[in-house]
């Protein structure tokens, strides 16, 4: 069990070490940091790690994720880079890919309904039922993944991917996947603000009455 949400210490973010919580390593879990310590030390992963740090550290909050981005990638070397989209942030997507390449980056851009496949694919019912047919397209977050991974992009960028969406391209994204944005439509794409709200105007978000949509 891990229980980092309820440890009261947070120790291990002052390095700590004596007086951790008990309970703070299972079994298996000194070997698995010593392992980590291994992986940041060599290749890839240290190469990320490093820029990753870099990037945090010598701007201290004062840069804008964009630049952020910029920063992390010149650090690590990438010059090929991958953006997923979504269609609902075309604009936005024009205009990072504009600043990416202003930057000196290669940009390769994919839309979330590339392909063109119909939502027919899914077989949903609810669709079926109501005699629904969408004008468009079933969003194809593997296809958008296989076209970046035969560019061979070294890093990919996530711009507003739907949730379960931005899952399956990262399942099968073969770079390193970074966001510039999550889809939030609801907040205007400020995913914290329930959290930030929850006692009050988004109280509801405790106990979810979930009905799906084939069940209203
Ligand atoms: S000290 Fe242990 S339990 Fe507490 S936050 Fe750190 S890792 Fe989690």
């Amino acid at each position: 069990m891990l229980f980092c949400d309820k440890c009261g210490k947070n120790a291990c973010t002052k390095m700590d070490l004596d007086n951790i919580p008990k309970r703070c390593c299972p079994s298996g879990d000194c070997e698995m940091t010593e392992e980590c310590v291994k992986m940041y030390s060599e290749g890839e992963d240290h190469l990320i790690a490093y820029a990753s740090a870099m990037t945090e550290t010598c701007n201290g909050g004062r840069n804008t994720r964009v630049e952020e981005i910029i920063a992390f990638a010149k650090r690590a070397n990438y010059h090929k880079i991958g953006l997923a989209f979504c269609m609902c942030l075309l604009e936005e997507a024009r205009i990072f890919a504009k600043i990416m390449r202003d930057n000196g980056f290669e940009v390769h851009s994919i839309i979330c309904k590339n392909g063109g496949i119909s939502k027919d694919v899914l077989d949903i019912d609810y669709l079926k039922e109501h005699s629904i047919r969408s004008e468009y397209a079933m969003c194809n977050p593997i296809g958008q993944a296989m076209k970046l991974n035969a560019e061979k992009v070294q890093l990919n960028i996530i711009l507003g991917l739907c949730v379960g969406h931005d899952t399956l391209f990262i399942k099968y994204s073969e770079a390193p996947v970074t966001y510039l944005a999550v889809k939030d439509r609801c907040t205007g794409h400020n995913p914290l603000s329930p959290i930030y709200q929850h006692t009050n105007l988004f109280e509801r978000i405790h106990h979810m009455d979930v009905k799906f949509d084939d069940e209203l």
